[in-house]
Order: structure tokens, then C-alpha cells, then sequence
């Protein structure tokens, strides 16, 4: 290591290193994938700038939106560049030395405790860059920020990093080259067909070139007349058909081309983004990895549900929604004061910004998605955007979207009342789904008794939406509807108590039983008060509590 200005990791970040060394956590694999991902994000950010000012992304080489990987068996250094934003010394010290991610003090004490690695997505965190300590010991990051000269930063697993100013090492031009030297468990990450692989693996949906300095065995023609042989050749015996077949066979045309290895630039993935391509030929399967690869979520459940569609007319815009498999642990901590934002808003294919919590709803900010607009100017500010009145129409779009979606699922959860009118046939093809909603009630039912608070306009759509149990459910969910067709003769409202505890306690049921009438129980989260505050009826008819 070449002596530079010293730093400690914060401790935190140094018990998560030691966690990932020691870890027997054999999927090393995700290294790559986080490391293009930084790299991608790192472009996205340059090419967002450049779309006010194309000054920043230089010239020549330096301006080409790429990432690009580079194997060296000997000195067994594995090295992935990017021409993007890059970083300052500052944001060296910042963004590698400290970890910002609040899951991730719950995460490492866990972990003390014993527990597995694997558990880390849960934590809402994740190794990230550091899971480059999966396979090196050893690793250089070079950057160069159009803002500050060119800086090294370096670690060995040993809780400092070092930074300098980079007097020896090829300018970058503007990017940065992470440069892993490869532990000998590690000797995999050298072998091309590998990498490969792995690429395309992880990052079919990179939006940008990824290429792979490869070596090549090319076919060399040697030219007949370098052959020996070719001057007999040019006054031809006489010879029958079969001879001249037989000498043809024995110059065999391999004899005649030498195997060359050279190296050039391998181009390993293919750039069109999914929500550009035809629905009909995207399968369940790719939007399933697309939504693992968006929401940096790899663990192997499927998103509940997607919705794919392209909107024309007055606002034109493609997007794909998704509802995740699972609720992430704090989705509704700081509900009213955070803004959790998981739609990323491109404008004609360029990335513009995940900060931008305008294009849903709060209650619904648990969907993730992309949005591509392709009328959206590039040259407006982030407030100037959001008052922008094409944005307000997709913002339209999108929620009755994203309403649909839910009210799919539920539909084709086939539920006992929804299966009342289906026929066999109908009721097997629904069969797949079932469990499905009650599933996506468990994770994000809160959300939707939110959007009744929230969302006056939507209210009814929602209240359709809503589960329960009820005294006649029988440990099962019950909608509203459901609760309605079993109302008995004579039975004008919706009753409902705050709890089963609560329905021992009071004998003034005596009525309803008497005349056997079901009661929902409205649980928590969000208590009964506050959601029939909001909710006073439902098709005409009244809650009553009792
Ligand atoms: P995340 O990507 O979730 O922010 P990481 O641990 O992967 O977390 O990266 C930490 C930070 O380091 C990033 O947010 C980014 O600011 C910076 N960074 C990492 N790789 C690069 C890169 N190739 N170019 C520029 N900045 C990077
Ligand atoms: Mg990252």
C-alpha cells in the first residue's frame, strides 16, 4: 500500500467488514452485481446532468456512457470502470467510510448474536460495496470528479483506508475503476466464460454498455501460395474426378487457417429497457428478475403483481408497476413526516430521479415502478416539474393504474364469496391465486385503510378493497360485499367492534344475536374509530358500532 492520509472506518461499517469476511456466506457472486449497479448509478448521474449542460461529460473517450471490465490473471486484479459522475476526495471519504443506512446498526447487532448473513436484505440493507470483501482482501478505488483532481483510495480489511492524490496511475478522464485484487478462493472472478456469465446474470437490465476486455481465437487464413504444396498445384496432374475429390479431402481447410487469440471489447448486454418492449412478449419470469434488479431486492419471491401499459393520448408515457412480495420492516415508520419514494421517473430513457415523491400517492408509495415520459421536458427543476401539468395527468394515470392492479388481485383471490357465480373451469384457473390477497392484506392492508383517510376521491374503490373478520367468518377474511350479501331480512347496517375481546365483554350483542347478525371486528393497525371516521358507509349502508 502506498502511504497515504489515513482514515478509520466508522465502527460500525468495521464489525459489518468482519462480518462479511468471516461469514461462511457462499454467494459471492453479488459483488459484481453491486459493483455494476454503483457504476450504473454512478452514469446515471452524469448523463442527468448533461442534460443542462453537455460540457460536463468532456470529450472523446471520457464522454462515452460505458462500464467496462478488465481481467489480469497474473496479477490476479479484477477491475470494473465507469465513466460516471465520480467522486471528490470528500465524497471518498463520505460515501466508502461511512454507512448511512439505518437498518444497519439492528443488522450488525444481530449478527453478533449469531445469525446469517443472508438476513441482511431484511434489515432493508445490504453489503453494497462491501461485499467486495467477499473476494479480495485487497482493493483499490480510483476516481475522478469533473470538481477535483484524481484520487486513490485504498483498504485492506484491517478497519483504515488510506486516500492520496493519484500521481501514478493512468488518468481516468473522469469515472471510476474499482481494482479488486482476488483472494485465491477468489481465482473464479479470472475466468472470462465466468464473468460472462455472471453479467449477464445480474445485470440484464443495465442501461448501459457493459463490456468485457475478452480474448478472441480467430481463424488466420494462410494464403495457399505461403503452402509448400501450391506450386505443384499450379499445373494440375491429370487426374480423374475420384483423384482430385480424394486430394481435395486430404487438404483439409483447417490445414490451411492458424488459430490467433487477439483481445478487444466484448459487448455483454443488450440495452433495450423492458417497459419499452410489447407486453405480450415480456415474460413473467424477466419482469419478475426486472423487479428483483429495481427494487435491489434478491431474495426469490415474486412481486405479487405487475402492471405493464403504455398510455397515449393526451400524456404519453410508459410504466411498470409493481406490488413487492413483502412489506419492508419500516414502511410506515415516520409515515406522515418521510418521504419514501419508490417510483424511478426517466424522461425519454434518461433517468432523471427516485427522489421525487410526487407520481403516487403516500398510502401507495409501497408500489415500485419506473415511469418514462416522453413528454416531460429535461430542462426543468425538480419544483418546476412537479407543477408541470402533463405531470398531474400521469399522475392520474398512474393511480387508477396502481388501483386496478389491487383490485385484480383481490379479484382473482378466489374468496368465498367471489366464487359464488364462477363456474369449475373459473374457479381451477383461480385456484393458482389463492391466498394471494389475503397475502397482500397481511403486508399492505394498512395502507389501503390509509388511502381511505387520505384519498376522498377513491374512497369507494377502496372500501371494496378492505378485509375482515367478522363473528361469521370463520378465522377467514371477509370484504365488505361479502358482509352485505349475508345480511339477514330486516338488517339495514354494518356492524362492527373494535375487537373479539371486546364482543365477550359486552352482552348488548343480545340484539344482533338474537337476530344473527355478523359483526366485523376492526382491528389495528388503525383503529376502528379513526377508519369509520372516514368510512361512515358503505353502498348505502351504515356502520354502526355495537
Ligand atoms: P448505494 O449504492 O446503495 O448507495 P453502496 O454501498 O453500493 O450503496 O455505495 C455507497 C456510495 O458510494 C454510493 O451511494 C455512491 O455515492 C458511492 N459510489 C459507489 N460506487 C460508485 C461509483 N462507481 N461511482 C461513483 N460513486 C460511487
Ligand atoms: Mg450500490
Amino acid at each position: 500500500r502506498r502511504s497515504g492520509e489515513m482514515f478509520e472506518f466508522q465502527a460500525i461499517l468495521t464489525n459489518l467488514i468482519d462480518i462479511i469476511i468471516n461469514s461462511p456466506y457462499r454467494n459471492s457472486d453479488i459483488f459484481l452485481r453491486e459493483l455494476i449497479s454503483n457504476a450504473s448509478d454512478a452514469l446515471d448521474k452524469i448523463r442527468f446532468l448533461a442534460l443542462t449542460d453537455k460540457e460536463v461529460l468532456g470529450e472523446g473517450d471520457t464522454a462515452k456512457l460505458e462500464i467496462q471490465i478488465k481481467l489480469d490473471k497474473e496479477k490476479k486484479i479484477l477491475s470494473i470502470r465507469d465513466r460516471g459522475i465520480g467522486m471528490t476526495k470528500e465524497d471518498l471519504i463520505k460515501n466508502l467510510g461511512t454507512i448511512a443506512k439505518s437498518g444497519t446498526s439492528a443488522f450488525v447487532e444481530k449478527m453478533q448474536t449469531g445469525g446469517d448473513l443472508n438476513l441482511i436484505g431484511k434489515f432493508g440493507v445490504g453489503v453494497r460495496f462491501y461485499s467486495v470483501y467477499l473476494v479480495a482482501d485487497y482493493f483499490e478505488v480510483i476516481s475522478k470528479h469533473n470538481d477535483d483532481k484524481q484520487h486513490v483510495w485504498e483498504s485492506k480489511a484491517d478497519g483504515s483506508f488510506a486516500i492520496s492524490e493519484d500521481t501514478w496511475n493512468e488518468p481516468l478522464g473522469r469515472g471510476t475503476e474499482i481494482r479488486l485484487h482476488l483472494r485465491d478462493e477468489a481465482k473464479e472472478y479470472l475466468e472470462e466464460d465466468n464473468l460472462k456469465d455472471l453479467v449477464k446474470k445480474y445485470s440484464e437490465f443495465i442501461n448501459f454498455s457493459i463490456y468485457l476486455w475478452a480474448t478472441k481465437e480467430i481463424d488466420v487464413e494462410v494464403p495457399a501460395d505461403v503452402d509448400e504444396s501450391s506450386e505443384e498445384e499450379e499445373s494440375p496432374p491429370e487426374s480423374t474426378e475420384e483423384e482430385e475429390r480424394e486430394e481435395g479431402e486430404e487438404k483439409n481447410p483447417k490445414a490451411n487457417t492458424v488459430k490467433e487469440t487477439s483481445t478487444e471489447w466484448e459487448l455483454l448486454n443488450d440495452v433495450k429497457a423492458i417497459w419499452l418492449r410489447n407486453p405480450r412478449e415480456v415474460t413473467e419470469k424477466e419482469y419478475s428478475k426486472f423487479y428483483h434488479s429495481l427494487a435491489k431486492d434478491f431474495g426469490d419471491d415474486k412481486p405479487m403483481s405487475c402492471s405493464h401499459f403504455t398510455s397515449e393520448g393526451d400524456v404519453e408515457f410508459k410504466a411498470l408497476l409493481f406490488v413487492p412480495p413483502k412489506a419492508p420492516q419500516d414502511l410506515y415508520e415516520n409515515y406522515y413526516s418521510s418521504n419514501k419514494l419508490n417510483l424511478k421517473l426517466y424522461i425519454r430513457r434518461v433517468f432523471i430521479s427516485d427522489e421525487f415523491d410526487e407520481l403516487l400517492p403516500k398510502y401507495l408509495s409501497f408500489l415500485k415502478g419506473i415511469v418514462d415520459s416522453d413528454i416531460l421536458p429535461f430542462n426543468l427543476s425538480q419544483e418546476m416539474l412537479q407543477q408541470h401539468s402533463s405531470l398531474k395527468a400521469i399522475k392520474k394515470k398512474l393511480l387508477s393504474k396502481a388501483l386496478d392492479m389491487i383490485k385484480k388481485l383481490a379479484e382473482e383471490d378466489p374468496d368465498e364469496y367471489s366464487n359464488k357465480d364462477k363456474t369449475d373451469e373459473e374457479k381451477s384457473a383461480m385456484e393458482e391465486k389463492r391466498g394471494l390477497y389475503a397475502k397482500f392484506w397481511n403486508e399492505f392492508g394498512k395502507s389501503i385503510k390509509l388511502g381511505i383517510i387520505e384519498d376522498a376521491t377513491n374512497k369507494n374503490c377502496l372500501a371494496k378493497l378492505l378485509r375482515f373478520e367478522s363473528t361469521k367468518s370463520e378465522g377467514k377474511l371477509a370484504s365488505l360485499d361479502e358482509y352485505i350479501s349475508r345480511m339477514k331480512p330486516g338488517q339495514n347496517d354494518i356492524y362492527y367492534i373494535g375487537s373479539k375481546e371486546k364482543l365477550d365483554k359486552f352482552p348488548l350483542l343480545e340484539k344482533l344475536n338474537k337476530n344473527n347478525y355478523e359483526v366485523i371486528y376492526l382491528t389495528p393497525p388503525l383503529d376502528d374509530e379513526e377508519l369509520t371516521r372516514w368510512l361512515t358507509r358503505y353502498k348505502g349502508r351504515v356502520f354502526k358500532e355495537e
